[in-house]
C-alpha cells in the first residue's frame, strides 16, 4: 500500500495520480472486473442509483442491461452545471504512470465508448490523440509505456527536435522528450451523460430528477431513500455516486476522504483564419512539467482549451460562485504564450469552473457502506475519472448484483491507519 494512505489533498498540490511512475505495489494489478452475474438474480432486484454523473450514469446503464430494474435519481440532471462531468471535454489517456489497473480501464472504456456511439448513434469520442510534453521527472510518463504495449493502445516517442518538426505551432523549450498516444484524445463529457440517461431510458429505465435525502436504516441496511418532493423510495440496493457532495451525504464514512477542489478552465481565442490550432491539427496536450498545465484543440464549438491541473483551494459544490479569477487567467495566458508562441494576446473567450473530488491517494473509492450492506458509495474521480466511467460502471454493477467485495485499491480500508 501507498505511503501517502492517510494524508489529506491540500489545495495548491498536483494530485498524487502523478506520483506513481516508481514502481508501486499497484505495478502489476488489475481491478478483476470480469466476475459472472445470475440474469436470474438481476433480475430479482430493484436497485436504485444516486447521481447521473459519469460514474453513476454508466452505473446505471450496466445494472439495466445485466437485468436488474434500476432507477436512476438526480438533483439537476446529468452532467449538470455543477457537476463533475458537466462542461465540454474531457481527455482519454492512456498513460498512468505504473498503475496497470487504469490503462487496462482506458483500454477497457475505449471499447465501451466505441460501443455506445454505434449504439446511440451519437459522437462522444475524438480520436486527436494525446501529447505528453516531458520536461524534468519522467517516471511517470515512462513507466506506462509497457502497460501501454500490453494493453494494445499505440503510442511513439518523439525526440524534441522531432516533436518540434511535427507540431510546429508548439514551443518545446524545456522539453526533453515527448509521447504521442495515437489511440487518445477526447470525450464530449456533459453530452454523453445527456445521452446515457435517455439510452437508460429508451432501454426500460426509470430516471427521476430529484434532490435525495438518505433515509431509514433498519438492520444493517438502507430501507428507503427520502426524494425532495416528500415521497420515499424503497431500494434492494443502492448506489450512491454523488461526485463531490459523496462527503457531505456520509460524513462518518466518506467526510473529507473526498475534498472537492476548485479547478479553472479557459477557452482561449485563435487568430481568426488560423486552423493550426483546430481539432485535427494539434492533439490534446499535457505540458507535463513542474506545474501541469493541459489543453485540447479548438473545436467547432469551444476555442483552445487550458487549464491548470494545481488543486485549487476546497470548494462548496452547491453554493460556490463560478467566476473564473483573472489572476489565473493571466497565469494561463502567460503559459500559452510560452508554449504557443502564436497565440500571443489570445482573447479569453469562455471559461467553466469545475471541482475535482479528490481522495488522498488519487484512486477512486467503490465500496459498501461499513453499516449496510446493500449501500454503495462509489466516487473520488481525483480529476481523471470520466473517461474511465464505462468500465468502472461496469465493475460497480458486477459488485452490487453479486455482491463481491471490491478491489482493495478502491476499497475504504486503505484509509485506515494501521
Ligand atoms: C476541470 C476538470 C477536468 C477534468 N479532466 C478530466 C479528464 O481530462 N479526463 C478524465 O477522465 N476526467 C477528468 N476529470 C474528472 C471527471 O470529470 C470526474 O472524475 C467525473 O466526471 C466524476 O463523475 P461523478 O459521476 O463521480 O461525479 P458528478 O459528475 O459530479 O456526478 C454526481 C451527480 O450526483 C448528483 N447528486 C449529488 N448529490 C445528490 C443528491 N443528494 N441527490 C440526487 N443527486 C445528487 C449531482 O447532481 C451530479 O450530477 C476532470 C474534472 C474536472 C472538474
Amino acid at each position: 500500500m501507498r505511503e501517502m494512505i492517510g494524508w489529506r489533498m491540500r489545495a495548491g498540490e498536483t494530485s498524487t495520480q502523478w506520483d506513481s511512475g516508481a514502481a508501486d505495489d499497484s505495478a502489476s494489478v488489475t481491478f478483476d472486473d470480469d466476475v459472472a452475474v445470475d440474469p436470474a438474480v438481476a433480475r430479482s432486484l430493484h436497485v436504485v442509483v444516486v447521481g447521473a454523473g459519469a460514474f453513476g450514469g454508466w452505473t446505471a446503464l450496466h445494472l439495466l442491461r445485466a437485468g436488474a430494474r434500476v432507477t436512476l435519481l438526480d438533483s439537476w440532471g446529468p452532467g449538470n452545471g455543477r457537476s463533475s462531468s458537466g462542461g465540454e471535454t474531457r481527455a482519454i489517456r492512456g498513460v498512468y504512470g505504473g498503475d496497470h489497473a487504469y490503462v487496462a480501464w482506458t483500454a477497457k472504456s475505449l471499447g465501451m465508448w466505441r460501443d455506445f456511439e454505434a449504439d446511440s448513434g451519437e459522437t462522444f469520442f475524438r480520436r486527436a490523440g494525446v501529447l505528453w510534453m516531458v520536461g524534468g521527472d519522467e517516471r511517470y510518463v515512462r513507466a506506462s509505456l509497457t502497460h501501454l504495449s500490453a494493453c494494445g493502445l499505440s503510442f511513439e516517442e518523439l525526440s524534441a527536435t522531432e516533436a518540434a518538426a511535427r507540431f510546429p505551432q508548439i514551443n518545446f523549450d524545456g522539453v526533453e522528450w515527448a509521447l504521442l498516444e495515437h489511440d487518445a484524445g477526447f470525450l464530449y463529457a456533459g453530452h454523453a451523460c445527456r445521452v446515457l440517461r435517455d439510452r437508460f431510458v429508451a432501454e426500460g429505465g426509470n430516471y427521476r430528477q430529484h434532490d435525495v435525502r438518505v433515509g431509514a436504516w433498519t438492520g444493517g441496511a438502507l430501507s428507503h431513500l427520502t426524494l425532495s418532493d416528500g415521497t420515499t423510495l424503497s431500494a434492494d440496493q443502492f448506489v450512491f455516486a454523488c461526485g463531490p457532495w459523496l462527503g457531505g451525504m456520509f460524513p462518518d464514512v466518506i467526510g473529507d476522504l473526498i475534498v472537492p477542489t476548485r479547478q479553472e478552465v479557459y477557452y482561449m481565442g485563435t487568430p481568426a483564419g488560423d486552423s493550426r490550432f483546430n481539432e485535427g491539427n494539434i492533439p490534446v496536450w499535457i505540458d507535463f512539467g513542474e506545474t501541469i498545465y493541459y489543453g485540447f484543440p479548438a473545436t467547432s464549438t469551444r476555442g483552445f482549451k487550458i487549464a491548470d491541473d494545481t488543486r485549487g483551494p476546497p470548494l462548496d459544490p452547491t453554493n460556490a460562485d463560478r467566476l473564473p479569477s483573472a489572476e489565473a487567467v493571466r497565469r494561463a495566458q502567460r503559459h500559452l504564450e510560452y508554449r504557443f508562441p502564436a497565440l500571443a494576446g489570445a482573447p479569453l473567450i469562455e471559461a467553466r469552473v469545475c471541482q475535482y473530488a479528490n481522495t488522498p491517494d488519487g484512486h477512486f473509492i467503490v465500496d459498501r457502506h461499513p453499516s449496510a450492506d446493500n449501500v454503495w458509495l462509489v466516487g473520488g474521480g481525483s480529476g481523471h475519472g470520466f473517461k474511465l466511467g464505462p468500465a468502472l460502471g461496469d465493475f460497480v454493477a458486477r459488485r452490487v448484483l453479486t455482491g463481491r467485495d471490491t478491489h482493495p485499491l478502491l476499497s475504504l480500508q486503505r484509509f485506515e491507519r494501521s
